[in-house]
């Protein structure tokens, strides 16, 4: 890790710049955090089944046309991405009622929703992620009405194709969230969905049981939050091999 110049630490990866012009590196950290970092954890192998997951999710939606960032995967706990601009928010589409929702609306955890909704949340910590309107993010330039149409459409395709891969293993994608950015080739832009798409950023929940799959069971000192993320994994058919014992994983390999 060393060797390499960091760009960037969030909350639950490293970026380093990658090894050509244009690519970073993603580093999945084992770091949980909620309630806008108020409370602070590590989950063993989070970092590493979220590496595995988002590369597994990322690649079906490539195969289908809805380009991403990714690229290939490096090792246990690094890929490589293609760096973006990013746009700064986060677009939530919902299902099924749950978290800041239900409180918004006084909706009850588990509430179908009449369609799917998506929402939009500037990406500001130090806000806490305020919902915005298209019409904040057109005033404030944040991304162009024509910015705002293809991550709308691609979100939603996102949506049905993430739900049929879901509830094919038994997992009701409740809500998640996607971060985009813009690629630049020559003088052309595209908007190409960034950042991971993972446990961390998605409510799943088991179809029979509504037994929570996600981050939730960090948020809400559920219990067995690894094996929660280790679930999805085992599902989608993609637990590293060595299973669960394997998954701190080493560092990294350069
Ligand atoms: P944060 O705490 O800001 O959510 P993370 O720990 O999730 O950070 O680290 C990932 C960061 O990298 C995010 O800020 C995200 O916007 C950014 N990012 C994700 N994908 C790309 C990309 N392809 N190019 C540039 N930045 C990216
Ligand atoms: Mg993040």
């Amino acid at each position: 890790m060393s060797r390499r110049k960091q760009i960037y630490e969030g909350k639950a990866k490293v970026l380093f710049e990658g090894p050509e012009p244009g690519t970073l590196v993603q580093y999945f950290k084992d770091d949980a955090s909620a309630f806008n970092d108020q409370k602070k954890g590590v989950i063993t192998g989070k970092g590493v089944l979220n590496n595995r997951i988002s590369e597994y999710l990322m690649t079906r939606l490539n195969e289908m046309g809805i380009q991403t960032h990714f690229v290939r995967r490096l090792n246990m706990r690094e890929q490589l991405v293609r760096e973006l601009e990013i746009i700064p928010l986060r677009v939530i589409v919902r299902n099924v009622a749950a978290g800041s929702l239900s409180r918004r609306l006084g909706l009850s955890d588990g509430t179908a929703l009449p369609r799917s909704i998506v929402e939009y949340h500037y990406k500001n910590e130090a806000l806490s992620y305020p919902m915005v309107a298209e019409e904040h993010i057109t005033a404030f330039g944040w991304a162009s009405p024509h910015d705002l149409d293809d991550m709308m459409a691609m979100a939603l395709r996102v949506n049905d194709f993430l739900s049929g891969l879901f509830l094919g293993v038994g997992i009701r994608l409740v809500d998640f969230r996607l971060e985009f950015g813009r690629l630049w080739t020559n003088d052309e832009m595209r908007i190409v969905i960034a950042d991971e798409i993972s446990p961390d950023s998605c409510r799943l929940w088991d179809l029979k049981t509504g037994e929570k799959l996600d981050r939730d069971r960090f948020r809400e000192d559920l219990g067995r939050v690894e094996e929660g993320y280790q679930e999805v994994a085992r599902r989608l058919g993609i637990l590293p091999e060595g299973g669960p014992g394997d998954l701190k994983g080493p560092k990294t390999m350069q």
